[in-house]
């Protein structure tokens, strides 16, 4: 087999879900699973939090089924809401907590709920509270929130908004949403569910009744590197994804010799070139500069040259027992107990840990652990 393996740790799993608990004591906390739970695998992730979350969400109906359809019996909820009529029914019958957004969701929800006696629904109106993405404006969620409690049909109502800078100490938007939307919540009366992973940790007036934990559960701390809980939270958390490859061939060079595509790396003295068993077509991002980190064996190495489809090239001549074989790290846990976080490999490749997270592709198997 191909040495590369994505190694879920599902206890590491259920303690950062355990962590968002401690966090927000009065919440409940729903898990957030889309994108394959952040590229962890949805159905893996669901089962080891069955017994412990008060309801998972997903982006869409597609997802929630999949969670289903495999036996999980909690909540779920759709982030986005439902896209066409053609869902509805489902959505109805099937008992999925429903995000509204828009007024038609809203005037197509309680017209198909005349079809449905015998069913009631839970539903999330969105506030756009200042984010600018998905939701009503402060001055309608009133009007459709009592539209929707007047409905026979609807038997829950939860006020729900997104912060854009929860992560981000000091940041006077996040002020801006959290006044917006707790006065909201105070006129109406509503249960809230406000909180990101970076609000549920380090925005108490943000938790309310249900937190929406998502990169956290991963492992990865959400919170910027000058936020005053930084540190703490990373100690608090666990890494849930260790990515495994193993070195398959081993170049001695002289200096002046290039390395890979483009020979934009040229040795300035003679060195050892370790090619990995991972690439873009892994979904290891090409995008990650010269120096990017990796451990050998337990041991920092950087890579050294572009990354190909399905190899990487680490300079290994700092790691002499290094050969064919030799374990590597991507990130994540190593078996020696050295711990290389996503989101440092994330800043070498100018972007975050969500996305090389949720990139990694099928054709890499996840093992559970
Ligand atoms: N709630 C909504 C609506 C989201 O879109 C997301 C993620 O993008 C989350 C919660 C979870 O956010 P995070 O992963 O930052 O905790």
């Amino acid at each position: 087999m191909r040495p590369l393996t994505a190694h879920i740790d599902l206890d590491a799993l259920r303690h950062n879900y355990r962590q968002a608990r401690r966090y927000a004591p009065d919440a409940r906390a729903m898990a957030v699973l889309k994108a394959n739970a952040y590229g962890h695998g949805s159905l893996a992730c669901a089962h080891a939090l069955a017994d412990r979350a008060s309801a998972m969400a997903v982006a869409c109906l597609e997802e929630g089924q999949a969670l289903r359809n495999s036996g999980i019996q909690c909540p779920i909820v759709l982030l986005e809401g439902f896209f066409e009529l053609g869902e509805l029914d489902t959505v109805i019958t099937d008992g999925y907590w429903s995000v509204l957004h828009t007024r038609w969701q809203v005037e197509a929800l309680l017209d198909r709920l005349e079809r449905w006696p015998q069913h009631r629904v839970t539903v999330l109106v969105k506030c756009d509270s200042g984010m600018h993405r998905l939701g009503f404006a402060p001055e309608e969620v009133g009007e459709i929130c009592r539209l929707l409690r007047s409905h026979p049909g609807v038997e829950q109502t939860l006020l729900m908004t997104h912060f854009a800078t929860a992560d981000t100490p000091d940041s006077p938007l996040l002020t801006s949403q959290l006044d917006t939307i707790t006065t909201l919540q105070r006129q109406l009366d509503l249960p809230g569910c406000f909180a990101n992973s970076p609000a549920t940790l380090s925005v108490p007036a943000s938790r309310h009744d249900w937190v929406r934990p998502g990169v956290m559960l991963y492992g990865v701390n959400p919170l910027e590197p000058d936020h005053a809980l930084h540190g703490e939270i990373d100690q608090a958390l666990k890494p849930v994804m260790t990515l495994e490859s193993r070195i398959i061939a081993v170049r001695e060079l002289a200096a002046g010799e290039p390395i890979g595509y483009g020979a934009r790396h040229v040795t300035r003295h003679p060195t050892r070139v370790g090619v990995v068993a991972c690439g873009y077509g892994d979904g290891y991002d090409r995008h990650a500069r010269e120096g990017t980190p990796i451990l050998v064996d337990g041991q920092r190495a950087a890579i050294a040259g572009r990354v190909s489809m399905d190899m990487l090239t680490v300079d290994i001549t700092g790691i002499p027992d290094a050969d064919i074989g030799s374990r590597v790290t991507l990130w994540g846990r190593d078996v020696s107990g050295a711990v290389l976080n996503v989101s440092e490999v994330a800043q070498w490749c100018d972007t975050i840990a969500y996305t090389l997270l949720t990139g990694i592709l099928p054709r890499v198997p996840r093992q559970y652990h």
